[in-house]
Parts: structure tokens; sequence; C-alpha cells
């Protein structure tokens, strides 16, 4: 038996938005690997480099909690920022 999902406004869910123009148009680098099993590409690793394709240009992301299913609030500095994300 599986437990039942959260709503998906709880603090658990969060968003990742560029520290530049604070859109959530983001991405990062990963590799995805063929799992031949599931007959789909799994992925296997993620890394540190982020993009903003509203900026197109490299980014850092800050992690944002969402207050509900499409909106999020805004970056709290002290508490929300991403440590482990930083560009080369
Ligand atoms: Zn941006």
């Amino acid at each position: 038996m599986t437990e039942p999902a959260p709503p998906p406004h709880t603090s658990r869910h969060h968003s990742y938005i560029c520290n530049v123009c604070g859109s959530d148009h983001v991405t990062r680098d990963a590799w995805a690997a063929w799992d031949m099993a599931a007959q789909h590409w799994v992925l296997e690793v993620v890394f540190d480099q982020c993009w903003c394709h509203r900026c197109m240009s490299a980014t850092r992301l800050d992690r944002v909690v969402l207050t509900s299913p499409i909106t999020f609030a805004a970056p709290d500095p002290a508490k929300d920022r991403v440590a482990g994300v930083k560009l080369p």
C-alpha cells in the first residue's frame, strides 16, 4: 500500500528560479542513460551548470517554496538559497 500524495502546495514542494530574472524556465546539464528493461532514457547524473532560457545565459538558481501548484514565494536568502549550485 502506498501513501497518498501530499497536496502540491505543501512546504515540501519547491521549484527553482533564475537568480537574475526570476524565471522558472531553467535547466541543468545532465546525463541520461538508456534503461534497457524500461525502454526509455533515465536521468543518471545532474551537473551544477544551470541555464536560464529567458536570459539565454548561464545562471545560478534560487530554490523557492511553492505556495500553490502554480505560484511560489519570493526566495528567502536566509534559508532557501541553493548553496550547492554554483557556476565554476
Ligand atoms: Zn534568467
